[in-house]
């Protein structure tokens, strides 16, 4: 029995909608997977309904990027009421600073003579959280570039010549909003800090922990073995839940498919362990 506790759709920038994701997971034989779209849970209530019709697991969950210098931080967070008032505010926040970032880049992109337009990138999205895959499908599509990977390392990777910044917050208070919502706060995919010593790994992670946070995505498709143990080390050092998960996004990455990494089901039971009630 395999998981895999890190999916997009199309409220984010994954190519299923929610439903389809559900139902290429149990195509797939998966027991479970969480939803963990870009700062919105809108995409969660479908998928569990879905869950419930096709008889797999389905967990809710979100992923938050927050401010951390010198590389990226995602927080996922699990089982978060979808109803918390606190926790619905905080996406809206980040919303609005994605659409102020999303106009950035598209000026960026323009004025590097690549020609697409508002429209364009609107009608793609379908009212979703718009992110950077979202630009780089169309600039496929339209012949500017040959692979999401080359959108990337050539426009819009942090630091390329189309990247634009937004509005973030600290790690404190991702963690402190997931915790106040019910939810489990996981740092996502490790290996994107970009720290570059092991000191500054285990001081970064224990500050989080400090923080309230309560697992790491130890299983990530980007890790290679060695740092896969290590990061099992440091989860252990600072009792914090294992998890897993391929970042699914369909089309929207390649190479990657759901369910890929094999995470074992009791992971999952693990995480819902430490499910708090509010
Ligand atoms: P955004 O939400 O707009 O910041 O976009 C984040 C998403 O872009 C991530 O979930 C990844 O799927 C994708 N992404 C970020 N960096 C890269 C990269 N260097 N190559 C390919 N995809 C990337
Ligand atoms: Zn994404
Ligand atoms: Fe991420
Ligand atoms: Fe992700």
């Amino acid at each position: 029995m395999y998981i895999d506790l890190h999916v997009h759709t199309t409220f984010s920038d994954g190519s299923f909608t929610p439903e389809e994701v559900v139902i290429y997971a149990k195509s797939k034989d998966l027991a479970g997977i969480a939803i963990t779209d870009h700062d919105t849970i809108d995409g969660n209530m479908e998928a569990l309904n879905t869950g419930k019709k096709e008889g797999i697991e389905v967990v809710q969950g979100v992923e938050i990027s927050v401010e951390h210098k010198g590389g990226t931080m995602h927080i996922l967070g699990y089982f978060i009421d979808l109803t918390d008032k606190g926790l619905i505010t905080f996406l809206e926040k980040l919303q609005n600073g994605r659409q102020e970032r999303n106009f950035q880049i598209l000026k960026q992109l323009n004025n590097l003579g690549i020609e697409i337009t508002y429209e364009e990138v609107l009608e793609r999205s379908c009212g979703a959280q718009l992110g950077r895959p979202h630009f780089a499908s169309i600039m496929v599509e339209k012949g500017y570039v040959e692979s999401h990977k080359d959108a990337f390392n050539r426009y819009l990777k942090k630091g390329g010549p189309a990247y634009a910044e937004r509005a973030r917050y600290y790690p404190k208070d991702a963690i402190n909003v997931l915790r106040e919502a019910g939810g489990i706060p996981v740092l996502a995919h490790p290996f994107t800090l970009n720290t570059r010593t092991q000191q500054e790994l285990r001081a970064v992670v224990k500050k989080l922990a400090h923080f309230g946070l309560m697992g790491i995505e130890v299983y990530s498709p980007d890790h290679t073995t060695k740092q896969t143990e290590n990061y099992l080390r440091v989860a252990e050092q600072f009792g914090l839940v294992v998890t897993g998960g391929t970042d699914f996004h369909g089309a929207n990455k390649e190479n990657v498919d759901l369910g890929s990494l094999m995470v074992p089901y009791r992971y999952l039971e693990m995480l819902k362990a430490l499910k708090t009630v509010k």
